[in-house]
């Protein structure tokens, strides 16, 4: 039994004073490459890692639904607590009314109710009380998606406690949709795909148009490669603002060219884009379509010539970021240039961006290094010491006991 398990028994047995029934996980995830294309309908290749939040789960036979958390804000003495039958009423309209953490599984439960209304199951006869309690050993705000672990552990539990019978992209939807009405995040659906569809050693080439998901093997291990994690400490909120600019910003530059999504542009397009916009609405579509074609080359590339190629991808990923897109903080920029120089194969900001982490794809045996480089760079920046880890691809949310 991990940590978290311990963790979310533990609090579960504080919270009921009982044994749970069961407990079920999902994954934080990297996002190997494609940033900001989901939500403009693109590509995006993610994958599933071994960090996890866990949720303890027992049924209630009030028709209530109580959740706690080991997550640091939230006092465990103080549950959360909604009856069933008002999550219709609370969101979106009235979300303020629950404190922001508890949105996320809160918001899953009112999703999925739906999503089961929609699918046949008539959810006010069947569907019973619930008590959810997690821990998580998911960064939070590192760009790991620690939110849509949370999602897909209550999404993933909640199917199984209620029998509901939903397939993994339903379960994924209806995390998303989640966070962008209970929460109020503007997100695509990238996280949740991850989370839901993860599996060892395999990244998710993810259509988020079709929803159209491949798993295509990695092989880093069998490369003697290690996908380093460099988290700034530098913390994002997607809920506030320059996210949501560089959404409207592709949403503008979509209208322009007259197109549903910028999805529907190729690099061929860029010039005449170029024509009919500003500079920055220009920079931010060309860096959603050439991002875009980067994804599509990393898979081609992977499965032709293995992990070790897709290095120039990744750093090109990162200068459209940085200077097209311009999501990118000193810290960021930091880690991927003194990675590269101690020896990185690639390297690249992931995630929303503003903060969070960096991607460092490593020889094993230069893992020391590059971690010290980082180390050293950062201290001499007088920035705050970065957190840096490996990772691995892991699979998606399951039910773990
Ligand atoms: P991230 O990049 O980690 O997904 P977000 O801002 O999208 O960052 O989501 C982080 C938020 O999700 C936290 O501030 C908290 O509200 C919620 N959250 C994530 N994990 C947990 C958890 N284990 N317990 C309680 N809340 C959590
Ligand atoms: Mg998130």
């Amino acid at each position: 039994m991990t940590r978290t398990d311990a963790e979310a028994r533990a609090l579960f047995a504080r919270l009921t004073g009982q044994e749970p029934t069961g407990l079920w996980s999902a994954p934080g995830r990297v996002n190997l490459i494609g940033e900001h294309t989901d939500y403009n309908d693109g590509f995006v290749f993610p994958f599933a890692i071994d960090f996890r939040t866990v949720v303890a789960v027992g049924a209630r036979d009030d028709g209530r639904i109580r959740v706690v958390s080991t997550f640091d804000e939230v006092p465990v003495e103080v549950p959360v607590e909604v009856a069933l039958d008002d999550l219709d009423a609370l969101f979106p309209a009235r979300r303020d009314e629950i404190v922001e953490w508890a949105r996320y599984p809160l918001g899953v439960a009112w999703a999925l109710r739906a999503a089961a209304r929609d699918a046949g199951v008539d959810a006010s006869a069947s569907l019973t009380g619930v008590d959810l309690a997690f821990s998580s050993d998911v960064p939070v705000g590192a760009g790991l998606s620690s939110s849509a672990a949370i999602e897909g552990a209550t999404a993933a539990a909640l199917n199984d406690i209620w029998g509901l019978g939903l397939d993994r992209v339903t379960l994924a939807q209806a995390g998303r949709r989640a966070e962008n009405e209970a929460v109020g995040a503007p997100t695509g659906i990238m996280d949740q795909m991850a989370a839901l569809l993860g599996e060892s050693d395999a990244g998710i080439f993810l259509d988020c148009r079709s929803l159209e998901a491949d798993v295509v093997e990695l092989g880093f291990a069998a490369a003697g490669l290690e996908l380093l994690v460099i988290d700034t400490r530098v913390t994002h909120a997607h809920s506030t603002g320059g996210y949501g600019e560089r959404r409207a910003a592709c949403e503008r530059g979509a209208a322009i060219m007259g197109v549903p999504a910028l999805r529907d542009l190729s690099v061929d397009d860029l010039p005449r884009a170029q024509e009919l916009m500003d500079d920055v609405t220009f920079r931010r579509v060309r860096h959603v379509v050439t991002e875009d074609q980067r994804v599509l080359d990393a898979v081609r590339t992977l499965r032709a010539n293995g992990p070790r190629a897709i290095g120039p991808l990744l750093d090109a990923s990162h200068a459209s970021m940085r200077d097209d897109f311009e999501i990118s903080v000193p810290e960021l920029d930091l880690a991927v240039d003194t990675a590269r120089s101690a020896g990185a194969v690639g390297a690249r900001m992931t995630g929303g961006g503003f903060g969070g982490s960096a991607i460092a794809l490593v020889d094993r045996d230069l893992v020391p290094d590059v971690t010290a480089a980082v180390e050293a760079a950062f201290a001499e920046a007088g920035f705050a010491k970065p957190h840096v880890f490996t990772v691995h691809p892991s699979a998606g949310a399951r039910r773990d006991a």
